[in-house]
């Protein structure tokens, strides 16, 4: 039983309890709207919160017991994907591009070049809409299909990892996710690099990262290309050692 049902079962006999008690000692009415209020919140953190792990189990950290972190870049391949591939090149340091579909035709060879230079690839959707998680199940598990299609037609390897749109989730995502047979990644650590505007701000959070943690980047961020290096050094000087997030959470990054 995920929380989601064992939230909906707990509400249902709380429900009963209040109407019952409303019959029988006349509580007040505006019982009800605070237990439905209650559930709607506890409903919408579960989908703003991957970490809670709230519809469907998502992945966010691995156990500390090693001294391993793993860094993610969402949202390319990207005219900025480059650079930051120079950067981790250069650093020996492997990362995973969560790959939104639609932006893969055109950027063929940065797609190839990651594969080729160890990062692993996964599956961000192939629309990347705010809707995605309004769909059907069935439509959901045919977009992430349609991305892993897009991944595969270039690198040969068909993705087994997803991380949902904007991380949100909810039981028509739940659904899609176990019917494509993928696993959901989230992440320990947002770094925000999309609104962060001081780049000192960003790099002392990000070199905050401790072991087990996923730190989520994007290669569109506004100096996360500034700071990437000079993270990697603080994160490596701390004792922590970077490594892929297959072996972070020691899952299959690919269909065999
Ligand atoms: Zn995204």
């Amino acid at each position: 039983m995920n929380k989601h049902t064992a939230i909906n079962v707990l509400f249902a006999v709380s429900l009963l309890c209040l109407f019952f008690l409303h019959l029988s000692h006349g509580m007040a009415w505006y019982l009800y709207v605070v237990l439905v209020l209650l559930y709607t919140g506890i409903s919408a953190a579960g989908s703003y919160f991957i970490g809670l792990s709230y519809f469907l189990y998502s992945y966010t950290r691995a156990a500390g017991i090693q001294r391993h972190i793993a860094i993610t870049f969402d949202d390319g391949p990207n005219e900025k994907t480059g650079v930051i591939l120079d950067i981790l090149k250069e650093n020996k340091a492997p990362a995973t591009f969560f790959c939104i579909g639609q932006n893969i035709p055109g950027n063929e060879a940065i797609l190839k070049r990651m594969a080729e230079e160890g990062h692993l690839i996964g599956n961000h959707s192939y629309r990347h809409r705010h809707s995605f998680p309004l769909q059907q199940p069935q439509i959901i598990a045919a977009e992430i299909a349609q991305c892993n299609a897009a991944i595969e037609g270039v690198t040969g390897q068909t993705p087994r990892l997803f991380r949902p749109p904007f991380g949100v989730t909810d039981p028509m995502v739940a659904r899609g996710i176990a019917m494509s047979g993928m696993y959901s990644i989230g992440w320990s650590m947002r770094s925000y690099d999309t609104v962060v505007k001081d780049p000192q701000k960003l790099l002392s959070k990000v070199s905050r990262a401790g072991a087990g943690d996923i730190i989520l980047f994007h290669e569109a961020g506004i100096h996360t290309a500034a700071i990437l290096s000079q993270f990697i050094q603080n994160v490596r000087a701390k004792g922590l050692e970077i490594v892929p997030l297959d072996r972070l959470l020691d899952i299959d990054a690919y269909d065999k």
